[in-house]
């Protein structure tokens, strides 16, 4: 009790406030998004997310070159296709803009490479998955799932992370693996991934907008966490190695409710429209640089074990 009790004793100085921190942020557990774009011959600015690139296939080696002396320890790879038909057959095509990056990324670098696996990119509706009529048909969809991950796998990736939110993939993609071989390949699933609207910068850099509807029909609903609970636990019975909650900032209660839950590594990914409005609030001047570390070190504090970010260079750099 005061004033015996003072607790701005600890918070006397920066060395004693930096002993006695809580949670820190360290460059080893931040991955950084890659976008890599078969049609590019130079990096391509994305309008929507200030200071972010598409990297041709030509420049990537350099790029992750450059990732890697910042700190950055890992990247988790998005591919923009030349070609999308209806059925997403790029997706799986073994010398696809992904497979293509899984390697230079494994030839040039030390990088933990994880790709993302899902199909909006490479199907000409956008959707993630294929289509009986207007709705996606979740048990062949989880079959081509399959495929792409044995193509992620053959190609070099430590890590494969199905996003599409169909029922099964992880177990699905987990019993091909290893039926061929790929026993110690991992798989970090998307397990409580929000139909959010904070993706929507995304979309303008992987260019998978929906063609018509949205996606909610996959996608959780962003009312529910006790929903969250159990697409978890469902993952991790199929064989996840990893969990992941996103978006992150708006959903800080479900992280720490999962890692309150769960005892396995949780990743959560801090989305496109939290790096952009985080990015235009500093860049106008209306809101200082240490809200960057704030923001992450947030999600760090609630509970993960590693975040997924736009800032995971910038980060790096500063530490
Ligand atoms: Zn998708």
């Amino acid at each position: 009790m005061f004033p015996v009790t003072r607790p701005r004793r600890l918070r006397i100085s920066q060395e004693m406030r930096d002993m006695v921190s809580e949670s820190t942020i360290q460059p080893n557990k931040l991955i950084m998004p890659v976008f890599v774009d078969e049609n590019a011959n130079s990096p391509k600015p994305i309008p929507s997310m200030p200071g972010i690139f598409r990297y041709p296939i030509s420049g990537l080696a350099d790029y992750l070159n450059s990732l890697e002396s910042s700190g950055v320890r890992s990247i988790l790879l998005f591919g923009i296709p030349s070609s999308k038909d209806e059925v997403g057959t790029s997706a799986y095509d073994e010398n696809g803009v992904v497979q293509k990056a899984i390697r230079i990324a494994k030839e040039s670098s030390t990088l933990i490479t994880m790709a993302d696996l899902c199909m909006c990119e490479y199907t000409s509706h956008g959707h993630c998955g294929i289509l009986k009529g207007d709705v996606v048909d979740n048990d062949a969809t989880i079959d081509v799932y399959a495929k792409i991950a044995l193509t992620y796998a053959e190609a070099g990736a430590d890590i494969v992370a199905p996003s599409g939110m169909m029922d099964g993939q992880v177990g699905r993609i987990r019993t091909a693996l290893d039926k061929n071989g790929f026993k110690d390949i991992s798989i970090l699933a998307y397990s409580a991934k929000y139909a959010s609207g904070l993706y929507g910068p995304f979309r303008d850099a992987a260019d998978s907008k929906p063609g018509f509807g949205d996606r909610k029909s996959y996608q959780m609903d962003p009312r529910n966490i006790r929903e969250a609970m159990r697409e978890i636990t469902l993952d991790i019975n199929e064989g996840a190695d990893m969990i992941m909650v996103k978006p992150a900032l708006f959903y800080l209660d479900v992280l720490r409710e999962a890692r309150q839950r769960f005892d396995l590594p949780i990743v959560s990914y801090s989305v496109s429209g939290e790096y952009t409005m985080i990015k235009n609030a500093v860049s106008s001047g209306n809101l200082g640089e240490s809200v960057i570390n704030e923001a992450i070190g947030s999600i760090f504090r609630a509970g993960a074990d590693m975040v997924i970010t736009y800032f995971a260079q910038y980060l790096a750099e500063k530490l």
